[in-house]
């Protein structure tokens, strides 16, 4: 079996990307990443990626309303994101989830956007990407009693405990260039111990750049870092656990339940 990186969850399909896309493409392709998976926020986002993937059939696209967008989604969005969620080109819904980091006094607004997201990729069948930040519990709560599908949850960044009774449930967790920085001694002790049949890596770009590169704006072909980070850290080979991260992504993305 070859061995190669993914990006579980890339925003290339965004702002500081479309201008040179090829060009990042390609230096993904140069260090060996051979698999992302856009992240698509709106339509407008959605449509560049699926245009991409006639170009490069290996992006996957993931489609959803993220929950700093709350107040901007409308009924027409949901019945937009319904309408197209069965297309077998969107491997997941997502990222979907409640961030009280930036905004809290919307909490009841984005708990009701969250539960009507996870109930369509219920219908559809399809995985859900979950975004959460200062909002454990709650995310938490609502996953056990709604998520019907696989559940990846993106950036995790929450206790050990926590981890604990995610992975319980069968869900998985996905680490970014977080892990590789020197006070993250949380990210890397769940990194390290996680069951190594849930675990995948991203680069969240343009956010979260690993080092040796933090400070600069990240990109797929970064993801490696991250990766190499990981191998290091459960003392595997880096094919090793390549193949390893390869077989979780399809498991997780195109495998029926
Ligand atoms: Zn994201």
């Amino acid at each position: 079996m070859e061995s190669y990186w993914f990006d579980s969850h890339s925003h290339m399909n965004d702002d500081p990307f479309l201008e040179g896309f090829d060009e990042y493409i390609s230096r993904a392709l140069e260090s060996n990443v051979r698999r992302i998976n856009l992240i698509c926020l709106n339509r407008a986002q959605l449509e560049y990626a699926l245009k991409k993937k006639e170009t490069y059939p290996f992006l996957d696209a993931t489609f959803g309303y993220h929950p700093e967008d709350v107040d901007k989604v409308s009924e027409e969005d949901i019945r937009y994101l319904e309408s197209v969620i069965d297309d077998p080109r969107i491997i997941a819904l997502g990222e979907i989830g409640l961030d009280y980091y930036w905004v809290s006094d919307n909490k009841e607004k984005q708990k009701e956007l969250f539960i009507r997201q996870i109930e369509i990729a219920n219908r559809a069948n399809k995985p859900i990407v979950i975004h959460s930040r200062s909002a454990a519990q709650d995310s938490f709560d609502i996953l056990k009693q709604y998520a019907g599908t696989k559940v990846l949850l993106h950036c995790f960044g929450e206790s050990n405990e926590m981890m604990r009774e995610y992975l319980r449930l069968g869900y998985y967790v996905s680490f970014t260039g977080v892990l590789t920085f020197k006070n993250s001694k949380n990210v890397q002790h769940n990194a390290a111990t996680a069951d190594i049949d849930r675990i995948m890596i991203e680069t969240d770009c343009p956010y979260m750049t690993p080092v040796p590169l933090r400070g600069q704006q990240n990109e797929s072909s970064y993801v490696r870092y991250v990766g190499e980070f990981l191998a290091n850290l459960r003392q595997m080979s880096v094919e090793d656990l390549q193949r390893q991260l390869i077989a979780n992504y399809e498991r997780f993305f195109h495998e029926e339940d």
